[in-house]
């Protein structure tokens, strides 16, 4: 039950059973009677919102979004921007470029996935922020971690890849896992984070290594939070 999912045919879903379910990186992948999948683009504005009862028919007004009916009780609806690119159905003849050109989960292979990433870092030539902002390098990294890992590894949003030490270059890539696994595990509250964590002071503006004051810089025409006296 669809009402404005992009290419997404109106009964494409209809009576499919999802059989198996993966994430990966921002994208959340469910298999469709082990034949099809539905894969699902997170983050942005993207919000659910379940709801409980027999379907109504909303006359008039239809609220844009897709909702999914779960059974005769039970509708799960999606709202959010670009909902008809963030949803496809994909089988053997699917066009899956998009899917090989995502790096590496880093929370999956922690030594694997370090490696691949070691590898795809001695070929760029940017700025560290925006590399840990492009998908083709790690996939799902976000300002806010890209910021904390950049702090944890005392290296400035705007170092560019080739004026790295060996030695920074290690401590880089170690903190990718290290603070995405500590985020994960505190669920990205904040207070369950780490006092240690930048994230943490968004808003104070105070360093929580040296006390000094936070300051902002622009990376690829977006401002990164980081300590001058902290990361070099
Ligand atoms: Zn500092």
């Amino acid at each position: 039950m669809l009402s404005e999912a992009g290419g997404l045919a109106e009964d494409a879903l209809q009576g499919k059973e999802i059989s198996d379910i993966h994430r990966y990186g921002t994208q959340i992948f469910c298999e469709l009677d082990r034949r099809e999948i539905l894969a699902l683009q997170l983050g942005g504005e993207l919000t659910m919102e379940l709801e409980r009862g027999p379907a109504t028919e909303e006359a008039g007004e239809s609220r844009a979004g897709l909702e999914l009916a779960i059974n005769a009780h039970l509708r799960l609806r999606l709202q959010g921007t670009q909902l008809g690119t963030r949803l496809r159905l994909l089988d053997e003849t699917s066009d899956v470029d998009f899917l090989t050109k995502l790096g590496p989960d880093p929370l999956l292979v922690p030594a694997e996935g370090l490696a691949q990433l070691r590898e795809s870092l001695a070929r760029r030539r940017s700025a560290l922020r925006n590399v840990l902002l492009d998908d083709s390098f790690v996939t799902g990294i976000g300002p806010i971690w890209a910021d904390e890992i950049l702090f944890q590894a005392r290296l400035r949003p705007d170092r560019l890849v080739p004026s790295l030490s060996e030695e920074e270059r290690e401590r880089f890539l170690a903190q990718i896992p290290q603070v995405l696994q500590r985020a994960l595990r505190s669920q990205a509250k904040l207070p369950l984070l780490p006092k240690t964590f930048l994230t943490r002071h968004r808003e104070d503006g105070h360093c929580p290594s040296c006390g000094g004051a936070l300051a902002s810089v622009v990376v690829g025409g977006k401002a990164a939070l980081f300590c001058p006296a902290c990361q070099i």
